[in-house]
């Protein structure tokens, strides 16, 4: 139920509406239709969040279709789903379905928000409710008190602050990015994207994920000027292969890495015995997925900082692979001399007339070069220490002791149940989190196969602390 005058009492109140916390919301709605649920979200479109609010259908899923199902004991689950939605298909464009095909964005954001439209009809209290939680607060009895930009107030006994990820920082140091018009940090803004395909050459902030959307909506539409793209290292995600078997585990749980070195010295071994069986490097990284947690932990404060420093870009794009039909755009482009890559550090913005020259230095010199653009977009990823962020909602929590910054500046401090912890490493209780702010404990906490088991595991810890509450004396 869709609410506009909300106030009132709720067993548990959702803080965000994107994949994480639907997927509570659903769990919570078909375990007990009579427990009282408010899902709240700031933004227009509850169930798809950032990732699947695009409305470009060039954005595409990273995950076969086959392996985006949004239940961790039903994979197949969205795949099943879309034989029946044909004409969800068509509205995007897609005219062939296959188990590994890699389906428009929009396409799942519509699954996801029909998974909700069933939790509200089964569940007799889900308020879905369009407000931002600006403040939350602790009562004596243990209850928490929120409050919405709108002014309201609304208490629960359990919280799941699933609020995802947050904007880039925008590299202007002090400067406030509004004082900067040629700037932009939100690359899935229309106006920003409509900017950005004017005539004169523009400059792209980040070779990830996200700067690929961007070339993806560009290339038809943006006719002169070059697109001018500069990273660190310049690395771009890896392609996908075609879909192979599974290639067996070679970590085992007693025996895992415990330092970065370590970690990268055994999988280039297994790559070499894998590549002279003639099976490629891809099913040998998929291989590791189901270990990612548990190396990660294993490997304790400063190896993870090494592994950050050292290993994390290379790391992350032969993980994070993507469509091979969008390389072969960003191909075109570079062929047609309209994308021109950059390896260096940015130095400096200073604005020259109606255009802005960024100075950098090119990777491995001292030199110092520039590029002169009419519009800078930054796609370096989102934010992840908390303590720079400019969100209410965490500066009010981070105030109150009710959230704390992970020890590496990824998210949020939580423990193994998903509860946050409080500065002194203490659990919050009944305060969970998922996705995202769990970077830092967990690493690989981003993507729908992490995400779905999380979501089931914290609803089932509400469940029962829910029940324990609740049980007759
Ligand atoms: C561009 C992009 C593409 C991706 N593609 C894939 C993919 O193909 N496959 C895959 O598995 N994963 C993909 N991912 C990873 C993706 O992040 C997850 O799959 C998932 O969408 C994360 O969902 P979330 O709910 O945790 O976070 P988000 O999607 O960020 O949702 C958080 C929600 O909380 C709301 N919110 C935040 N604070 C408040 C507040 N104070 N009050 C009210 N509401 C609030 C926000 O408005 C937002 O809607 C992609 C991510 C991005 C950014």
């Amino acid at each position: 139920m869709d609410r506009e005058n909300y106030h009132g009492i709720y067993d548990v109140i959702i803080v965000g509406a994107g994949y994480s916390g639907t997927l509570v919301a659903v769990h919570l709605a078909r375990a007990d239709a009579n427990l009282r649920i408010a899902l709240i979200e700031r933004g227009k479109n509850a169930g798809r969040g950032v990732a699947y609010g695009t409305t470009d259908a060039k954005h595409l899923l990273n995950v076969r279709a086959d392996q985006m199902g949004a239940f961790p004991d039903d994979v197949g689950h969205f795949y099943r789903w879309l034989q029946h939605h044909q004409s969800n298909l068509d509205a995007a464009g897609v005219t062939d379905l296959r188990p590994d095909a890699f389906i428009p964005r929009l396409v799942f954001g519509d699954y996801i928000q029909d998974l909700l439209r069933e939790a509200c009809e089964r569940s007799r209290c889900l308020d879905l409710i369009h407000d931002e939680i600006v403040d939350i607060t602790r009562e004596n009895d243990g209850a928490f008190r929120l409050l919405t930009r709108a002014g309201k107030e609304l208490r629960a006994a359990q919280i799941v602050l699933a609020v995802g990820n947050f904007p880039p920082g925008t590299h202007l140091g002090s400067d406030k990015a509004t004082e900067r018009p040629w700037f932009s940090n939100n690359p899935y803004s229309a106006g920003a994207r409509a900017e950005l395909a004017e005539p004169g050459d523009i400059l792209i902030i980040g070779t990830g994920l996200t700067s690929l959307d961007v070339l993806m909506s560009l290339a038809p539409i943006k006719r002169e000027g070059k697109i001018h793209i500069l990273s660190r290292r310049g690395l771009f995600p890896q392609p996908h292969g075609a879909a192979v078997a599974a290639y067996p585990p070679f970590f085992d749980f007693d025996h895992l890495p415990k330092t970065a070195g370590d970690l990268l010295r055994r999988v280039r071994r297994q790559v070499r015995i894998a590549a002279a069986e003639g099976i490629d490097w891809r099913p040998v990284i998929d291989s590791i997925r189901p270990f990612n947690q548990a190396i990660w932990q294993n490997l304790g404060y400063l190896e993870q900082k090494r592994f950050l420093r050292r290993l994390r870009s290379f790391w992350d794009i032969h993980r994070h692979r993507c469509a091979p039909q969008i390389l072969a755009v960003k191909e075109r482009l570079e062929a047609e001399n309209r994308l021109i890559c950059h390896r260096g550090n940015i130095l400096d913005f200073r604005p020259v007339e109606n255009q802005v020259e960024v100075t950098y230095r090119p990777r491995g010199t001292q030199e110092k070069r520039t590029i002169v653009v009419r519009q800078v977009l930054s796609c370096t990823g989102p934010q992840p220490d908390y303590r720079k962020l400019d969100d209410p909602l965490v500066h009010h929590l981070l105030e109150r002791d009710l959230l704390a910054p992970d020890p590496l500046r990824m998210g949020a401090y939580t423990d193994q149940e998903g509860r946050v912890l409080n500065q002194a490493g203490e659990p919050i209780h009944r305060l969970y989190t998922l996705g995202s702010p769990r970077m830092g404990s967990l690493y690989e906490s981003i993507a729908v196969p992490e995400l779905r088991g999380q979501a089931r595991d914290v609803a089932k810890h509400i469940l029962s602390c829910h029940r324990a509450c609740t049980k007759p004396a």
